[in-house]
């Protein structure tokens, strides 16, 4: 029977601040069969797309990025907070609602030219993307794609990435 995955989102309201519902991927990251479900869609997407790398903001990325990059067979790249990568960075400063945040990915992480999904539990105003893109293509990297579990459509994050493929899974 098909999943549906909305089923396996808890639906939090006033979280992290009042008026604000927050969708959390956690139940459908902890069952089994959902999150093998989600990760396949996410694959298949790919394959057409000939992904040859996946990239992730963290963390929520990760959890979606690598057991895609895993089943793909190609590798992970992971964009990060201040702080935390060793070697020799490319950053990128943006906006949120209350202030900037900043990513950060390591110089030789992606290889010019390469075929690059980005990928992300869920996309609100498209700032983390759109920053995640930037770094990506920083690197000579081609965005071939972008998947996401879930969609904010009321956010409108897509007009901030016009041009750019998206797959995602549920929209609220
Ligand atoms: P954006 O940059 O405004 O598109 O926000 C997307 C980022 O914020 C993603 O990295 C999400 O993990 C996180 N985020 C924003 N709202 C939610 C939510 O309701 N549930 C889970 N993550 C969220």
């Amino acid at each position: 029977m098909a999943i549906n995955f909305k089923d396996y989102v808890a639906n939090v309201k006033d979280f992290p601040d009042p008026g604000i519902i927050f969708r959390d991927i956690s139940p459908l990251m902890e069952d089994g069969k959902a999150y093998a479900a989600a990760t396949d869609a996410i694959v298949d997407y790919a394959q057409a797309k000939g992904v040859e790398m996946v990239c992730g903001p963290e963390a929520r990325g990760f959890i979606v990025g690598c057991p895609v990059a895993y089943k793909l067979g190609v590798g992970f790249a992971p964009a990060r907070k201040k702080g935390k990568l060793p070697r020799e960075t490319v950053s990128v400063t943006y906006d949120l609602e209350y202030g900037k945040a900043s990513l950060f990915m390591h110089k030789d992480a992606v290889k010019p030219g390469q075929r690059v999904l980005v990928v992300d539990d869920l996309m609100a105003t498209g700032g983390t993307l759109a920053a995640t893109i930037k770094l990506v293509e920083e690197l000579g990297g081609i965005v071939v794609g972008t998947a996401f579990l879930i969609e904010l459509t009321d956010l409108h994050g897509r007009d901030k990435i016009k041009g750019y493929d998206m797959f995602t899974l549920m929209q609220y």
